[in-house]
């Protein structure tokens, strides 16, 4: 590109005409010295060493170049002239002595004069050799070859060019190497408040803000040199803030062009206000990273910030920090019994008294529902985070009141939150997220309401939890669960009934007890799905051995209470029932004693609806006696028989244990219900006095809970 400029139509013909060619000639033909070159030439006339170094000058060349006579002398020429043009002139002195002189042309050359005020040469590079010395000569000269042609094509041009920039709504500015505007659009005042005429002939630096223009002037410069073939992967565009005459700041972007007159080289700025944009941006960018009920952010600046904060950690070792998790504890009640509006604006009071609660340098975000999350970055000793938790846990529990329909509501919430502190429990953004999670798991799982400090303690017992929430949702589907079968013995130690308990068989983990498992069902509401399954596999399958046998044992299923509470339930025991085609006698539910203290009305109408449809079905209260006012509401229960809990029988023989049982006992007889002892693994147990009226045992003395096969030989060897 370089070249292709500098080797315009007007110079090949100067330097057809030119006289350089006659210097060169003379030198070539005649041999003759450097000195009587110098003193010849009646034009300027520079010669220089192979490094540039000024050997000598003819006084025509100081004099229009502006130079003291000898001040040029020793001096570096190619360090004089702009760096722009000291490769091309290096090039041109490279292949100066090269045989395809003839396609050497004039090439365009800008030199200072002493004041530093670069003016523009044409010039003609040429090698000259002396005692095997090679040196070169520079001839210059002011070009007016041309020019007037060349002035009417650039007016021409210059005219076109303006027509053109009229017609955009970008300002159209141009500015010469020493940033003086020397074209403006009349667009300019739309972006900038001045006019074309207050802009031409100012200085370009007072369209930005001082510091801003002295930051990028130099990437400004770059634009005047950049080529277009060149620089084709180079941006051509900046966003920088611009300075308008009312001296307010926007957005600026800037696109650049560059033209190389023949005397200067010209960048041309297309100018564009991009504070719309921005401010769409901006808005785009908040409503990206934030929650829009709460106006906290969301999980997407969480990660931002978080990586920020071990970003600078890296450098502050003695950073501090914690990362909270909190999950409210009934909020999906007040969303269930109040509705969404009152969900929201619970959500939204808990993010104002959190906000307010929290210092400006903590970050607060919603996650969704009801999980809340606090980065707090400055934590000046570890201990400050329990004063922390306990502030948050207070200002939770104060209670929200609510307007429905005229009516006010008070209603209590907690929270659980779960601690990781930054960085000891994590040094990445996953680790301590996951860190603070199941510290959170677990203020859960130990009653809700409270605070938890991750520990390494904590990452089994919770992962393995984890591990039952996501295997549960799949168990059934791959079969993992099955059925055992515990025989529940009369006093002469015959069969029953039996016992159904359910039993997963986790890919990873083995066997899990239901007592592990069944509560984390409970909580996700999948005890719903397995509980049905249980219901229905059972009945399968007791109907099949009572069948095979030819007996008639009765199958216990255990009932938990999310099951009875769901309006489909006695549909599902009908279902059961009918499909199966088992006698209704020959079921059992069971219950315990909290689904009375609970909801009673609920049981007794569920527990009188599956009597009323079954004729014979029966209801044991299980694990009895571990409940608290399950005397008080026993006589207003239809049910059937008790399970004294095995936890009795276990602390056989101790005196406070007699007085217990002892009144179970009684108690049960003077209301006709039938007794079943659980947990029976001794004839001591079982021939325990107060155990006298007792019908029915079950326990290990008798029969560990049996698979179906297990079960069919037990009873065969029972009967034989
Ligand atoms: P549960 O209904 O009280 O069941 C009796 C539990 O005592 C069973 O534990 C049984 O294996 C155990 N057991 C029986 N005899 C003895 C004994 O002599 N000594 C000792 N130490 N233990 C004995 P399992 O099978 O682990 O079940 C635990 C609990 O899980 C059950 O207590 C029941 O509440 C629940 N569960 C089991 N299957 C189901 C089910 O299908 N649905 C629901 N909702 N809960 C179930
Ligand atoms: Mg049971
Ligand atoms: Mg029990």
């Amino acid at each position: 590109m370089k070249s292709k400029s500098l080797s315009s139509e007007s110079n090949k013909k100067s330097r057809k005409s030119g006289k350089p060619e006659v210097l060169e000639s003379i030198i070539r033909k005649t041999g003759i010295s450097a000195e009587a070159i110098l003193n010849n030439a009646a034009d300027p006339v520079i010669h220089i060493d192979t490094d540039g170094t000024i050997i000598g000058c003819n006084s025509v060349a100081s004099t229009i170049l502006g130079f003291e006579n000898t001040s040029l002398q020793g001096r570096n020429f190619l360090q004089m002239i702009p760096p722009d043009y000291r490769h091309f002139l290096k090039d041109r002195m490279k292949s100066s002595g090269s045989p395809d002189r003839e396609n050497e042309e004039l090439f365009l050359l800008r030199f200072p004069d002493e004041k530093g005020v670069h003016n523009s040469y044409e010039a003609v590079v040429f090698s000259y050799h002396e005692d095997q010395n090679e040196s070169f000569f520079v001839n210059l000269w002011i070009p007016d070859h041309s020019r007037h042609k060349l002035n009417n094509q650039l007016k021409e041009a210059q005219g076109n060019y303006e027509a053109l920039t009229e017609t955009i709504t970008e300002a159209v500015i141009m500015v010469d190497e020493s940033f003086r505007i020397l074209y403006a659009n009349s667009s300019c005042i739309k972006v900038f408040g001045y006019n074309r005429n207050e802009l031409i002939g100012s200085p370009f630096a007072m369209l930005f803000p001082e510091e801003v223009f002295s930051r990028y002037s130099g990437e400004f410069k770059k634009y005047f040199y950049m080529d277009s073939l060149e620089d084709e992967r180079t941006k051509r565009e900046l966003e920088v803030l611009g300075r308008s005459k009312n001296r307010g700041v926007s957005p600026l972007e800037i696109s650049f062009g560059n033209s190389r007159e023949l005397e200067q080289r010209i960048l041309i700025c297309i100018i564009r206000d991009i504070s719309h944009r921005k401010n769409v941006e901006r808005k785009l960018r908040y409503l990206a990273y934030h929650d829009k009920l709460t106006e906290l952010g969301n999980r997407d600046l969480f990660h931002t910030d978080i990586e920020e904060f071990f970003r600078v950690y890296k450098k502050h070792k003695e950073l501090c920090g914690a990362l909270l998790f909190l999950d409210l504890d009934g909020f999906k009640q007040v969303n269930d019994t109040l509705g969404h509006q009152a969900g929201d604006m619970l959500l939204i009071s808990t993010a104002k008294r959190l906000r307010g609660l929290m210092r400006e340098s903590d970050m607060i975000y919603r996650f969704g529902g009801d999980e809340f999350v606090i980065l707090v970055t400055k934590l000046r000793r570890q201990s400050d985070i329990e004063l922390i938790c306990t502030k948050i846990l207070r200002v939770i529990q104060r209670a929200y009141n609510f307007e429905k329909q005229g009516q006010n509501f008070k209603v209590n919430i907690g929270v659980s939150i779960g601690v990781a502190l930054l960085p000891s429990h994590g040094r990445d953004q996953e680790t301590i997220t996951r860190h603070a999670d199941l510290a959170m798991y677990k203020s859960k799982e130990s009653g809700k309401n409270r605070f938890t400090i991750f520990s390494e303690e904590l990452t089994l017992s919770a992962q393995n939890k984890w591990m039952i929430d996501q295997g549960l949702k799949t168990a059934l589907v791959n079969e993992e669960m099955y059925l055992h079968y515990q025989p529940i013995v009369d006093r002469e130690g015959t069969a029953a009934g039996v016992e159904a308990l359910i039993r997963w068989n986790h890919p990873a983990q083995g066997v899990i007890s239901p007592e592990q498992f069944i509560p984390s069902a409970e909580e996700s509401g999948l005890i719903n799905t397995i509980g049905r399954w249980v219901i229905e596999h059972a009945l399968l399958e007791i109907r099949r051995l009572n069948k095979r046998m030819k007996m008639n044992l009765y199958v216990s299923v255990n009932v938990s209470t999310r099951q009875l509470m769901a309006p489909d339930f006695t549909d599902i025991v009908d279902q059961a029932i009918t499909r199966t085609g088992i006698d209704p006698a020959n079921l059992r539910l069971e219950l315990t004693e909290t689904f009375f203290l609970e909801s009673p009305e609920h049981t007794i109408q569920v527990i009188e609806t599956l009597k009323k449809n079954h004729p014979g079905i029966q209801i044991v209260i299980d694990d009895f006696g571990t409940g608290y006012s399950s005397l008080h509401y026993l006589s207003r229960l239809p049910v059937d028989a008790i399970k004294i809990d095995r936890s009795f029988i276990k602390e056989i023989p101790a005196e406070n244990n007699r007085k217990v049982i002892n009144s179970v006992v009684n108690l049960a007889t003077s209301l006709d219900m039938t007794m079943v002892a659980e947990g029976i693994e001794t004839e001591e147990h079982k021939n325990y006095p107060p155990l006298a009226s007792c019908q029915y045992f079950q326990g290990y003395l008798f029969s560990k809970p049996l698979s179906y096969k297990d079960l069919i030989k037990y009873l065969s060897s029972e009967t034989h």
